[in-house]
């Protein structure tokens, strides 16, 4: 059991709700294993006791914390300083404590990039198709833009949420790489692309046998293709499961969850965590293999 001790610091996630938030697992082992005097709470916050709850983690002395739904844009108007992936996601998901006032960050983007970063691809060839329009896409589409990637498409099911998601592009330096298509075009995107990311909450446990992409469309995919699906329980999803059959590289959500967390605790702490210990903390938790 961690030790609180009379100088023990706060860190923490806000979000209403907060209760099925895993970061507290991985944040307070990583702390554990670095023997710091911190501990990291989940702080559920109504979103008209926003402003409250920030004066008031002014006034405990809070170092930082994470932000999840549905405080992720409303925080914004709050902060002294948001960095360029937070502005271009539209989103914060970490903010720490500066002499200036609160600074935000998003810490989705470098986490969706790690697992990517390992591979040898030239991200310059590759015109990645993001299945998806909600809030994690944002974070992939920025992702997919600083990889360098020229072009990205972006594929959702609503009309009107897509007008508005590629409407939101238009004034910043993505505007001429995010292309936005039906679902009925999907067919024809997914013979093209080398990256396939699902960021649908579509085949998420308990809907295991449920996939965005039906078997017959997959089999466009070509055999040397990524497929990565943001979806970290099950592991893998059905939609990873076929691509594996067609020979994709396939990639779990787990690895974002862990590095966007890691990169979090990183800004606060200002030393390298221990992503390891992050990665089994929540592995374990979740009884995954
Ligand atoms: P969100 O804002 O609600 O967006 C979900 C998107 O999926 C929306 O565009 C939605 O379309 C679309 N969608 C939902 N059901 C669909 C269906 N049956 N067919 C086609 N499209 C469908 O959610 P989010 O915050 O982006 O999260 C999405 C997923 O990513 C979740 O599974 C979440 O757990 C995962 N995630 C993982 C990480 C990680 O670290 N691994 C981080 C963030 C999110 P409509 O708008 O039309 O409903």
């Amino acid at each position: 059991m961690t030790l609180i001790t009379g100088k023990t610091q706060l860190l923490g996630i806000i979000g209403h709700p907060v209760s099925h938030s895993l970061s507290p697992v991985m944040q307070n082992a990583a702390i554990a294993v670095l023997g710091l005097d911190y501990i990291y709470l989940p702080f559920p916050i109504e979103p008209s006791r926003l402003e409250d709850g920030l004066k008031g983690f002014q006034a405990m002395g809070l170092r930082g914390f994470n932000a999840t739904i549905p405080h992720k844009q409303t925080i914004i108007p709050y902060l002294s300083e948001i960095s360029q992936e937070a502005q271009l996601v539209g989103a914060v998901n970490t903010v720490k404590w500066t002499e200036q006032g609160w600074y935000g960050t998003n810490t989705d983007v470098e986490g969706f990039l790690a697992p990517l970063k390992t591979l040898k691809q030239s991200w310059q060839q590759i015109t990645p198709v993001i299945l998806g329009n909600g809030g994690a896409a944002r974070a992939v589409v920025v992702g997919c833009w600083q990889l360098g990637c020229p072009e990205i498409h972006v594929v959702g099911r609503n009309a009107q949420k897509l007008k508005t998601f590629w409407q939101s592009w238009q004034q910043t330096p993505l505007k001429d790489a995010v292309k936005c298509h039906n679902w009925e075009n999907l067919s024809g995107l997914l013979s093209q692309t080398k990256l396939l990311v699902n960021t649908t909450p579509v085949g998420m446990s308990p809907n295991t046998d449920e996939t965005p992409v039906t078997e017959e469309i997959m089999k466009q995919l070509s055999n040397n293709a990524i497929a990565y699906d943001l979806i970290y329980n099950p592991s893998p999803t059905l939609f990873l499961q076929m691509a594996q059959q067609q020979g994709a590289i396939v990639i779990d959500g787990l690895e974002m969850l862990v590095q966007q967390g890691a990169k979090a605790l990183e800004l606060w702490l200002e030393q390298p965590v221990s992503v390891n210990t992050m990665r089994t903390a929540l592995t374990d938790y979740l009884g995954l293999d």
